[in-house]
């Protein structure tokens, strides 16, 4: 008993990754977009798949070297009263009129920020820069991914003022690395999306939508389950962890009848969706005959993966509240 409370002391949670799909997620999430992409496309983002898939995370390692990435993966929507989503400004222009900036980043910028990097990433397509365009088409893959999870848009991110500390990761890293092999992918080709800003709108009012969900059915399997049923342990990097149990994590699943797997699917398919558009609005730049990457470009990029190396996994860079 008494190691038993000794272990219970030095636990510490499963790595929120509280601010964004897992990294499994992600990466995961970038790879398939790939294979929904155009012909035209697909075999320049094939040749880079290895690089589109690991630094689908680049975003989430950055926030512990940029201050000013924290706000770019999530909204606090409930922050702004009802329909939130439907009464923002759509633009980061027209935002900052209305509210100042301080206030904005506090709360979350991320659809905002997602149409940034959608007109970087089309500038890069027109600057056949291919540097910008293997960049941007990752972190942009992360943001749109990170806009599909509920819990990225709410305060009680992490179930904190609900008593239920860690369903963050519980729902977008746990659940996909049990049951993420049996989820269908077939999600059809990328689409053309005529407003981007107000895409990304649509998508966190989705999310949105989905919260209450997320909230209440791990309040009803809690009470179903017994205590000492709702955790396991398990070692990670060296580290012993508590775990939301697999018996636990199955029952959530079922009574969200497939929702993470829903939202996962929705946002591979507006992934490659945003890439296309991209380049559609760059003017559909011939990708196949781009000078093949430098020595030196490749070792550019390898530094930049480095340089994000190592991180650490705080409660939330997301806020300090
Ligand atoms: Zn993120």
């Amino acid at each position: 008993m008494k190691l038993r409370l000794a272990l219970i002391g030095l636990l510490i949670w499963l790595p929120p990754q509280a601010f964004s799909w897992g990294f499994f997620a992600h990466q995961r999430i970038n790879r398939l977009a790939v294979f929904t992409l155009p012909p035209e496309m697909i075999r320049f983002y094939k040749k880079h798949l290895t690089y589109i898939t690991e630094n689908a995370v680049n975003p989430d390692k950055r926030r512990y070297v940029i201050p000013q990435e924290g706000p770019r993966h999530f909204i606090d929507l409930d922050v702004y009263g009802d329909s939130a989503a439907l009464k923002l400004p759509r633009t980061w222009a027209a935002a900052i009129t209305k509210y100042t900036e301080d206030s904005l980043l506090k709360h979350g910028i991320v659809p905002w920020h997602i149409n940034r990097v959608k007109n970087q990433l089309t500038e890069a397509f027109r600057q056949h820069d291919q540097l910008a365009i293997l960049r941007l088409s990752a972190d942009l893959g992360h943001y749109v991914a990170d806009a599909c999870v509920p819990l990225h848009t709410t305060r009680n991110y992490n179930g904190q003022f609900t008593d239920q500390r860690g369903i963050h990761g519980l729902w977008e890293s746990r659940l996909p690395e049990l049951l993420a092999d049996q989820y269908d992918y077939l999600v059809g080709p990328a689409g053309y999306i005529a407003h981007p800003q107000t895409q990304a709108w649509q998508i966190v009012q989705q999310s949105q939508a989905a919260l209450d969900s997320v909230l209440r059915f791990e309040k009803e399997v809690s009470a179903e389950i017994a205590t000492d049923r709702k955790y396991s342990f398990e070692e990670r990097g060296g580290t012993t962890v508590r775990v939301y149990s697999a018996a636990f994590s199955r029952r959530y699943h079922e009574r969200l009848h497939g929702q993470v797997e829903r939202r996962m699917r929705q946002a591979i398919r507006l992934v490659s969706s945003y890439w296309y558009t991209c380049w559609v609005d760059a003017g559909q730049p011939d990708l196949n005959n781009l000078q093949p990457l430098t020595a030196a470009q490749q070792q550019l990029l390898l530094e930049e993966k480095r340089q994000l190396y190592p991180q650490f996994t705080p409660e939330r860079a997301h806020e300090t509240e």
